[in-house]
């Protein structure tokens, strides 16, 4: 059986300076990038907040709890991998983006996006290329550690969700950065009832 690192939405948008920024999440970049290096992942994929039209996920008057600001618009550089990554250019097995059309919080709701240039399949044969879940267990990963942004919405939906899909899993809070810090204690908890190790 092989193990995966999921990094969780590390995107200018949600890197300070940006839409959504969160304090420290460039800082977390770095870190997770030392992390790769020092560990020895059989994968390691990443997710990305990728917007079309996610209806009242935006909002001009957002209450930053179920509607935000307009952030990771598909394509723009806001919902670019931030370049702090850029070392793991060579590591990464897999993008998976959400949100197109939906709020989607959990990396888990995310489909492997085609690499640059390729254009997908059109007609009644073509099928949709594969949900994280779907992506790990073709590569027999039973075990995921999950980092990014933020602890306390994509990180927390990602971590239970893969508990529910039967991954054993882990987190390194330290690799991950929050909205409001303040909610971690709460997070760390339902995690630990969950059955979800929590690292460091
Ligand atoms: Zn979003």
């Amino acid at each position: 059986m092989a193990d995966a690192l999921i990094i969780v939405d590390v995107q200018y948008d949600f890197c300070p300076g940006g839409a959504l920024g969160v304090e420290g999440g460039d800082d977390i970049a770095t870190r997770i990038v030392h992390h790769v290096e020092a560990e020895d992942y059989d994968y390691v994929v990443a997710t990305q907040d990728w917007h079309i039209e996610p209806g009242s996920h935006f909002s001009d008057d957002p209450d930053w709890v179920h509607s935000w600001p307009v952030h990771c618009v598909a394509g723009s550089h806001g919902a670019a991998l931030h370049a702090h990554l850029d070392p793991l250019a060579e590591v990464l097995d897999g993008v998976f983006r959400k949100g197109e059309y939906t709020a989607a919080y959990s990396g888990f709701e995310g489909r492997l996006a085609l690499a640059e240039g390729a254009q997908p399949g059109s007609g009644p044969d073509a099928s949709p290329t594969p949900l994280l879940a779907d992506w790990l267990r073709e590569r027999h990963v039973d075990e995921v550690r999950v980092v990014g942004i933020a602890t306390d919405y994509c990180v927390r939906a990602t971590v239970l969700d893969a508990v529910r899909a039967g991954f054993r899993t882990a987190v390194v809070p330290a690799l991950t950065a929050a909205v409001v810090p303040d909610n971690v204690p709460g997070v760390l908890s339902e995690w630990r009832e969950a059955g979800v190790e929590i690292h460091g």
